[in-house]
């Protein structure tokens, strides 16, 4: 399963360009040493040293800097939020209607790239990311989210089951906007939400980006394209700031 995983993940970087210009959290530019960006079908990550594990849905996390990286792209591990704090290497997940979280705390060299999907949201994968955070001595206040493209509310029909669930965690379901009366998940919004509650200030969690199912041009979308649909990478991390003779 790893190798089918790693061949899958390599693939995606094979056929891409990689010309593309990913999205960028807006102001996060001006974060000293940070990378970061939002890919899409044919932006994807800097070459160089990252990584990326294998997701599961569920609420893993992986801190990258107690990994031995190696030289491939892929951990063989399971984690659908990876932590970087250590400079010269950057973390990412793969998505296709899933949301892509960055996390980080300027000035305090900590960042973490998320996935969730709706298994992974109503599990808690953005709450344990900011305890992840809060474990490593920064403040829940400190961090900055940004949301990246993924399913939007006007596209994520859901059935009555998972949209109860939702109601239950008393999390926010737009319900009877579907075809036939289903309820609707806006996964950013609900992931907005769980920030909020762990701690970050509103004004500090940011959306990027359209539904990649209205933007199936530009992203890939499993909703859009359920057999043939491939994965975009977003990813963050610290530059190498070594001198290159140095390393
Ligand atoms: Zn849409």
């Amino acid at each position: 399963m790893t190798d089918q995983f790693l061949e899958n993940s390599l693939a995606v970087f094979a056929d891409r360009s990689l010309t593309g210009r990913a999205l960028q959290p807006a102001g996060w530019d001006n974060v000293a040493g940070l990378v970061c960006g939002f890919g899409d079908r044919l932006a994807g990550p800097p070459a160089g040293t990252w990584t990326i594990a294998r997701q599961a849905h569920g609420t893993d996390v992986i801190d990258v800097d107690g990994v031995e990286v190696g030289t491939g792209a892929s951990l063989p591990l399971e984690a659908d939020a990876l932590v970087l704090r250590r400079p010269g290497l950057v973390g990412g997940v793969r998505t296709a209607d899933c949301v892509p979280l960055l996390l980080m705390a300027p000035g305090r060299g900590w960042a973490a790239v998320v996935h969730a999907g709706w298994r992974g949201t109503i599990a808690g994968i953005a709450t344990v990311a900011v305890d992840r955070a809060r474990r490593d001595g920064i403040c829940a206040t400190e961090l900055r989210a940004a949301l990246g493209p993924s399913i939007g509310a006007c596209c994520y029909e859901v059935s009555s089951e998972i949209g109860e669930r939702f109601a239950r965690a008393s999390l926010p379901v737009l319900s009877g906007q579907g075809s036939d009366g289903r309820p609707h998940l806006d996964l950013r919004a609900i992931n907005a939400v769980l920030l909020e509650r762990a701690g970050l200030p509103t004004e500090a969690i940011q959306y990027c980006g359209p539904c990649t199912r209205c933007a199936r041009d530009r992203y890939h979308s499993f909703r859009a394209e359920p057999e043939l649909s491939g994965r975009q990478i977003s990813w963050i991390g610290w530059e190498d700031r070594t001198p290159l003779r140095d390393r």
